[in-house]
């Protein structure tokens, strides 16, 4: 091969796999971007799978995979906070419990990576330092501009940050393709030293699916936090939060009504919206992963106890 010849074999290979020369944070055992986002490639070659970038932050793509199969759907959700990295992790290990998912014609939509930016630094948010304090820092997340105030109002009057508007447009885009019946949002904090879970569909706190979750993490040994606050002052019962405006896309998520340039919408009502948080105080990165998975591999179930009393499906 001749110089030239190499040279462009090279720029090829640079622009098809952007994250190849971005150093991910080591200091724990998450897995390099690169093998992360060639996780993604190998589902989406895979299967009856479609693949968009929504994003892209500082060149590292934030991307959505949806199966072809539409309908009422799962949404997983993973690495909205770029210091929580065992739910990517446990997505980049689920490739045979996605496929199983669509080979069973579950429609399907997963955001694996939704901070890559974050995720490569292990800070929170793409734009302020890990430890600086909020709100310095815009979550990829932030869903404030197309919730309701008390007064039937935006919360903000524009979104928080050019990914949280990209993120939100696409959420709204395909909820309407393929309406949220099951979302898992897969979050860690580490300020407490146990897990614990949010609810913010209207079934709140007895959700089935919520219940079945903290059974899963009583059977795996994982201790869940039955009472308490959050850092955000939040009141755990039973190990769930339930009854939040908290702005994140797990509100947008489950909200029946939301607003857009001003005008109000219906939202994307999902019906069982769960958030799960791991903790790494007492917990190893093996169990927090395992845990992670677990969930991911509970996603047919789920999705069948949140139906059951969906009227639209
Ligand atoms: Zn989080």
């Amino acid at each position: 091969m001749t110089c030239a010849a190499l040279l462009v074999a090279a720029c090829v290979f640079t622009e098809a796999a952007p994250a190849a020369e971005v150093k991910t944070y080591s200091g724990d055992g998450r897995a390099p971007i690169e093998r992360l986002y060639g996780s993604m490639d190998a589902l989406a070659a895979q299967g009856p799978w479609v693949m968009k970038t929504v994003f892209v932050d500082q060149g590292l793509p934030i991307r959505v995979l949806t199966t072809k199969h539409k309908g009422p759907a799962v949404w997983i959700l993973a690495g909205i906070h770029g210091e929580e990295p065992a739910p990517p992790n446990a997505v980049f290990r689920s490739r045979a419990a996605l496929q199983a998912l669509a080979a069973k014609n579950i429609p399907v939509v997963l955001f694996p990576l939704c901070n890559p930016v974050g995720y490569t630094k292990d800070w929170r948010y793409p734009d302020a330092r890990r430890g600086s304090e909020e709100p310095s820092g815009h979550s990829v997340g932030d869903s404030e501009h197309l919730l309701l105030s008390k007064e039937g109002k935006p919360r903000l009057p524009k979104s928080a940050s050019p990914q949280a508007d990209a993120l939100t447009r696409m959420v709204l885009a395909l909820a309407r393709a393929y309406p949220p019946v099951l979302s898992l949002d897969l979050h860690e904090d580490d300020t407490i030293p146990k897990g614990y879970i949010y609810s913010q569909g209207p079934k709140g706190s007895a959700d089935p699916a919520a219940r079945a979750i903290l059974r899963k993490m009583a059977e795996l040994g994982y201790p869940v936090a039955q009472s308490g606050k959050t850092r955000f002052e939040e009141t755990i019962v039973d190990g769930v939060i339930s009854g939040v405006n908290d702005g994140s896309i797990d509100e947008l998520i489950a909200s029946d009504k939301i607003v857009v340039d001003g005008a109000p919408r219906p939202g994307p009502a999902g019906r069982s919206v769960i958030v799960v948080e791991t903790s790494s105080q007492k917990t190893s990165w093996e169990e927090r992963v395992k845990l992670h998975r677990a969930v991911i591999g509970m996603a047919e179930k789920l999705f069948r106890l949140a139906s059951a009393a969906d009227p639209r499906h």
